[in-house]
């Protein structure tokens, strides 16, 4: 029995599943996951010392490699401060103050310690702000795993949602309706019917949690006039997204697309953070200050703002703002995308591929999904085989269909001219 194998019988003893979060475990590709002892740059090394070029990254955190010295220095030396305190410190302030300085739209922020506690605490401010219970998200997009949002596309047009998880009652999701992404119709029909019932529409700009699948330039125009026309908040899910896809994340991209385009809910968190828990939550001073202490929509925690998460998501953010950081990790992640897809044609294989900034998704068909249902209807057989076929190569990619990958800024050109080669190879050896 191999180390990995071992430790993975061991873990399931004392784990459900042998993972902290279920993706881990390989279910959707099979075989046995890795246990990751170490990791630096662009690379990670398991429990076998067999090397992988890393294009999880975390699942995005990780936007400047493993082990950047200038964050390492940064956390290193909050740490010796003090791990946590449960009192207001200065670095807060200037983290607060950073993200706000680049995100138009964001003039007041709260950290929390993981996407999932700002997702869901955004919500609950969106409901509390406009005093709506109702709120509407979009099938495959995933925005933690608070309850109300555990919730699949019921049957028929924008009917109430099914849990998608035992332990979540009907009721609770009651209010939660689930819409097609980039369905127009659907979307126009649903404000028809209950506009002014809404508190908020949460969407994933890009969805990296269906792979790679862009919201269209018309879809969010007329989502943002639906919003605006029925006085429910649109919440720009960026979890993902944000500082990710460019410095200003996917918003600054429909920004670009769309002229006077403003989204009035930010949830961040992966980027953010470094690598460390770190999430967060923004928008106009007006709604954040409907937030305890100062206002009645109640939210707390612990650990959140922890001084040396903070010091190493500023540190990150340091890094992340210096010229031409993003025109470089977006060269270097097109380059991949390009060089998969002649790989792919070369050997005569179904392929189209997308990306952004920092971030890319992969597909075996022949045209890009538009949605979550297209998404699963490209050839997932494949797709498994070829992640094996790439793993095997030394090539760590996400172990399932609907996951994004991430370049970083430790990649180099090097690294993905290889990467392209071990796809070249998986895939003439039938991956
Ligand atoms: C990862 C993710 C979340 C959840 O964040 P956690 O830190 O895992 O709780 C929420 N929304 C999006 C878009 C994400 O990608």
């Amino acid at each position: 029995m191999s180390t990995n194998e071992s430790l993975f019988e061991r873990a399931q003893r004392v784990i459900p599943g042998g993972v902290n979060s279920p993706v881990r475990a390989f279910r959707a590709v099979g075989g046995t996951p890795r246990f990751i002892s170490r990791a630096q740059g662009a690379w990670m090394i398991d429990a076998e010392g067999k090397r992988y070029l890393d294009y999880i990254g975390s699942w995005g955190p990780m936007i400047l490699g493993h082990g950047h010295p200038a964050v390492l220095e940064a956390v290193q030396r909050a740490a010796l401060d003090g791990f946590s305190f449960g009192a207001p410190t200065e670095r807060e302030i200037e983290l607060a103050e950073a993200i706000i300085a680049l995100v138009p739209g964001v003039e007041q922020l709260r950290l929390v310690s993981s996407g999932t506690e700002a997702g869901m605490s955004a919500l609950r401010l969106a409901r509390g702000a406009t005093g709506r219970s109702t709120i509407v998200k979009f099938e495959g997009c995933y925005h933690g795993h608070a309850d109300a949002l555990l919730v699949k596309a019921g049957s028929g047009l924008a009917t109430f949602g099914h849990p998608t998880s035992a332990g979540v009652p009907a009721e609770v999701v009651q209010h939660t309706r689930v819409l097609e992404y980039n369905n127009l119709a659907q979307l126009e029909e649903t404000f028809a019917a209950q506009g002014s019932e809404i508190a908020c529409v949460m969407i994933e700009p890009i969805a990296g949690n269906m792979n790679f699948v862009r919201a269209s330039v018309p879809f969010m125009t007329r989502l943002r006039e639906l919003c605006t026309a029925h006085g429910t908040l649109l919440v720009f899910d960026e979890v993902m997204t944000g500082f990710r896809v460019a410095l200003g994340g996917a918003h600054s991209v429909y920004a670009r697309l769309i002229p006077g385009f403003q989204a009035d809910l930010f949830v961040f968190g992966k980027v953010i953070g470094g690598g460390m828990p770190l999430a967060a939550f923004g928008g106009p001073k007006a709604i954040m200050q409907q937030l305890a202490p100062l206002g009645p929509v109640y939210q707390a925690g612990t650990l959140s703002g922890n001084p040396v998460a903070t010091a190493c998501g500023l540190a990150t953010l340091r890094e992340i703002t210096k010229p031409g950081f993003y025109e470089t990790l977006a060269t270097r992640t097109r380059r991949l995308v390009d060089g998969l897809t002649v790989a792919a044609r070369d050997a005569g294989v179904p392929f189209c591929g997308d990306c952004e900034g920092g971030m890319f998704g992969f597909f075996f068909g022949p045209t890009l999904p538009q949605n979550y249902t297209q998404v699963l209807a490209t050839d997932q057989a494949r797709f498994n085989r070829f992640f094996h076929g790439m793993l095997s190569r030394g090539v760590y990619l996400a172990p399932a269909l609907y996951e994004a990958g991430f370049v970083s800024a430790a990649h180099t050109d090097a690294d993905i001219d290889a990467t392209i080669e071990a796809a070249a190879q998986a895939l003439r050896d039938g991956a």
